[in-house]
């Protein structure tokens, strides 16, 4: 779990705590998600997905897709 700031990766600067939204594509469907724990680098922009709440998104379009 991302728990607090750390040095950002591609860059000098600062990766914050934010929650961020994003879209995910799978199998040509979009799924928009809001509120997404991450960190984000305020100076690149990049973001990191908690690896936690990524799996637990990732699960919910796989069984999204798997019940249709
Ligand atoms: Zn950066």
């Amino acid at each position: 779990m991302i728990e607090k700031d750390d040095y950002c990766e591609f860059c000098d600067g600062m990766a914050r705590l934010a929650l961020v939204s994003h879209t995910f594509e799978r199998h040509g469907q979009r799924f928009e998600y809001k509120d997404i724990p991450a960190l984000k680098c305020d100076k690149c922009g990049e973001v990191y997905f908690d690896g936690v709440a990524l799996l637990k998104i990732e699960k919910e379009i796989a069984e999204f897709i798997c019940s249709r």
